[in-house]
């Protein structure tokens, strides 16, 4: 087995060598200009431009929590888009190091967004059950949000809110069935820590939202001073 792995990461590190800078998409060699992905490939990316839009459809979701004061997304999910790949690799061929450019992206959008509060004390990642973080070995949105902080001068949190109960893959479940899966699923662990702070949650894909409404019920009896919400992708609203 361990020749097995040896192999695996020779030949990982010779094809590397050999071919260094390949868009992690379309597998063309990159320009020196280039990063990550390719311009070919990122054009076909679809930005939301939610952060320069303060009432846009993520804002909208969200805004019947009291506390929460902004929202936005940096690119919209669709399945065969470049964005669901970018997103699987991350998650579900566990490319940790794809958070990286991700949250980066997700970091300068939000710098340069004119709505945004002006300084986020905390980011909160949505935590994920710890039987899933133990099969991935790294929560995405976690990853992603230390690549953000930095940023925008944040701190990440991730010790406040805990993933209290088993949740099964939410894909083939309809909305109600959605909501009774996830109800209860989140538990503020230290709610001193977010009296009059204000956090930003961060997901990396939002759906119809419940996940988030759910972390925003626990977040919101602690008191803190405002929430925005934020995510990389946003699958929920038609192009506008
Ligand atoms: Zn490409």
């Amino acid at each position: 087995m361990i020749y097995l792995k040896v192999i695996r990461v020779v030949s990982k590190a010779i094809i590397d060598f050999v071919f260094p800078y390949q868009c992690q998409y379309c597998k063309t060699i990159l320009a020196p200009q280039e990063d990550v992905w390719c311009t070919k490939c990122r054009l076909t990316i679809q930005y939301t431009n939610y952060f320069n839009m303060p009432l846009n459809p993520v804002y909208h979701m969200f805004s019947a929590f009291k506390d929460v004061v902004f929202g936005g997304s940096l690119w919209f999910y669709d399945k065969k888009s470049l964005v669901a790949n970018i997103l699987h690799e991350l998650k579900f061929m566990r490319r940790k190091e794809l958070a990286q450019p991700i949250g980066e992206e997700l970091g300068e959008e939000l710098r340069d967004s004119p709505y945004m509060p002006e300084k986020i004390d905390m980011i909160i990642p949505v935590p994920l059950h710890p039987k899933r973080l133990k099969w991935r070995g790294f929560n995405q949105s976690e990853e992603i949000a230390k690549h953000v902080a930095p940023i925008i001068q944040a701190q990440v949190v991730s010790d406040v809110l805990m993933r209290a109960q088993e949740t099964d893959t939410q894909s083939s479940k309809s909305l109600s069935e959605r909501w009774s899966n996830v109800s209860g699923a989140f538990q503020l662990v230290d709610p001193e820590a977010i009296r009059g702070k204000t956090i930003m949650l961060l997901d990396d894909v939002i759906t119809t939202g419940t996940t988030l409404s759910h972390c925003l019920r626990a977040l919101e009896h602690a008191n803190p001073k405002s929430i925005s919400v934020v995510s990389v992708a946003f699958a929920g609203a038609k192009r506008f």
